[in-house]
């Protein structure tokens, strides 16, 4: 099948986002300042720890202080909970990350809930929720903002755009759907519950698929000259990554779209990073708090 669609490229983009953070946090460490970032990694889930090493070493990269703190798999909610507590009065941290999933057994939720809000550069905790959905500044979490930096640095406009989001998790399908609705889009959450998946999905100007369900979306579930985030990430049995749409097909017919690899996952880590930049620019300047 013949390509198409534009790429939209997650990992070039990604790169000019991480230059203007390393350059916010060269800015801050002329006032002495340098962003920190505590990333919480418990039990040896192999995927977690991948995830971890590129955080660790973009974090590294754009010039702050990382700490990566390391619990067994049969580490207890208290254990988890008390390391939170300690970077929470750590001044030298900006943002806490605990890595998910967490182990069985662990309650994830008391966990993020836990995190002091102003160090919340995953923008999970009930507080980040809250002012995302009244529409106030706070911090966003880092996959849906991703996706909204992607289309801004192309200059592509959600206004009066239909969009439709597969997958209604907190991590993404719900934020991207209030992120958009910001931009003046008329959304749609589409889920496992859905009548007619593939015609909600026609529908969309712009279509973003975080569902985990390796090429669900097909090539005729993606309008001619819409949209395509893919942001899912699924590990195929020969060990390669697939996305939730069928690349292929879809490219024949969308106008701009994001591969799997190398579309939404730099962008969440380079939004990552911006979030822990605002939050030390806050820190070192709380009378002058960012709007974000
Ligand atoms: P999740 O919490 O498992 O949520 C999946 C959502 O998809 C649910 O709302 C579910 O509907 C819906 N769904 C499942 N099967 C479906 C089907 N057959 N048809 C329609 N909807 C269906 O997953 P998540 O955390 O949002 O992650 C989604 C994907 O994005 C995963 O592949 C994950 O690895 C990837 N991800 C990537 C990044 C990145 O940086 N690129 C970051 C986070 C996540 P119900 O609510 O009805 O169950």
């Amino acid at each position: 099948m013949t390509s198409g669609a534009r790429i939209l490229d997650g990992k070039a983009t990604a790169a000019l986002v991480r230059a203007d953070v390393a350059a916010g946090s060269a800015r801050l460490l002329l006032a002495s300042r340098t962003p920190g970032l505590a990333v919480i990694l418990v039990g040896d889930d192999p995927a977690s720890h991948v995830y971890v090493k590129n955080k660790d070493k973009a974090a590294h990269e754009a010039g702050f202080l990382v700490r990566t703190l390391r619990l067994p798999g049969n580490a207890s909610q208290g254990d988890v909970e008390a390391l939170v507590d300690a970077q929470n009065e750590d001044a030298a941290i900006h943002g806490i990350l605990v890595q998910l999933p967490l182990p069985k057994g662990l309650d994830a939720d008391r966990v993020i809930q836990r995190i002091d809000p102003a160090k919340d550069v995953d923008g999970l905790t009930a507080t980040s929720v809250a002012l995302l959905a009244m529409g106030r500044p706070g911090m966003r979490p880092c996959t849906p903002a991703g996706c909204i930096e992607l289309l801004d640095r192309h200059g592509l406009d959600l206004a009066a755009r239909e969009v439709v989001v597969l997958g209604r998790s907190m991590l993404v399908g719900k934020p991207f759907a209030l992120l958009a609705l910001e931009r003046n889009a008329t959304v749609t959450i589409a889920h496992s519950r859905t009548a007619d998946l593939a015609g909600v999905c026609r529908r969309a100007d712009v279509l973003v698929a975080a569902v985990g369900r390796p090429r669900l979306v097909q090539g005729d579930w993606v309008k001619p000259g819409a949209t395509v985030l893919d942001v899912g990430i699924n590990r195929m049995p020969d060990g390669s990554l697939a996305g939730d749409v069928d690349f292929q097909a879809a490219s024949a017919r969308a106008a701009w779209i994001t591969p799997v690899p190398g579309g939404i996952g730099p962008m969440t880590i380079a939004m990552l990073l911006a979030n822990t930049l605002h939050s030390a620019e806050r820190a070192a300047a709380p009378a002058a708090a960012l709007q974000r």
